[in-house]
C-alpha cells in the first residue's frame, strides 16, 4: 500500500509520505508539519524545507480554501486524454497552505472563480486508485 494507488498514473510506490494515501482513504486530505520549527508543507514533505529537521508530523488540511487561480484543460497529458475537458486550481488554506488539484467535475464554468470557496475531499477513481479534488 503506498503511492502506487494515488492518482491515474503511478507515482513511486513507496515513500517516507505513503500515509498519505492511507488518509485519503479516510477522506482526510493531509500534509507535513516540522516538528522543530513549525513550517507546514504541501503536498506532503518528509524532511522540512526550512529548517531540514526531518522530525515531521501530519496534519489535516480542512475547511474552506480559496481559489487563488485557475486553468481549464483542453489537451491532456498521457494518460489523462479521456477526462478532458476538466479544471485545475490552486487554493489557498489555513496557514497559507496552497493546494493544487482538480476541481469537480460537476462545477459549471460560470461557477469557477477566483476567490471562490472549496473544500477538497478524496475522489476514488476505481481501479484501487484514489485521489482528491476541490469542490464547492
Ligand atoms: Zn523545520
Amino acid at each position: 500500500m503506498g503511492f502506487d494507488q494515488f492518482g491515474i498514473i503511478s507515482f513511486t510506490g513507496t515513500t517516507k509520505a505513503e500515509q498519505f494515501v492511507e488518509f485519503l482513504k479516510n477522506n482526510e486530505l493531509r500534509g507535513t508539519v516540522c516538528k522543530e520549527c513549525g513550517a507546514k508543507f504541501f503536498p506532503p514533505r518528509s524532511d522540512c524545507a526550512v529548517c531540514l529537521s526531518d522530525e515531521m508530523d501530519w496534519f489535516p488540511i480542512t475547511g474552506e480554501g480559496t481559489v487563488v487561480t485557475f486553468t481549464k484543460a483542453n489537451f491532456a497529458p498521457a494518460g489523462f486524454e479521456k477526462d478532458v475537458p476538466y479544471a485545475l486550481a490552486v487554493a489557498e488554506f489555513a496557514d497559507g497552505i496552497k493546494v493544487f488539484g482538480r476541481l469537480d467535475k460537476n462545477l459549471s464554468d460560470d461557477e469557477i472563480k477566483v476567490g471562490m470557496k472549496v473544500k477538497v475531499r478524496a475522489v476514488d477513481l476505481g481501479d484501487d486508485r484514489i485521489s482528491y479534488e476541490l469542490t464547492a
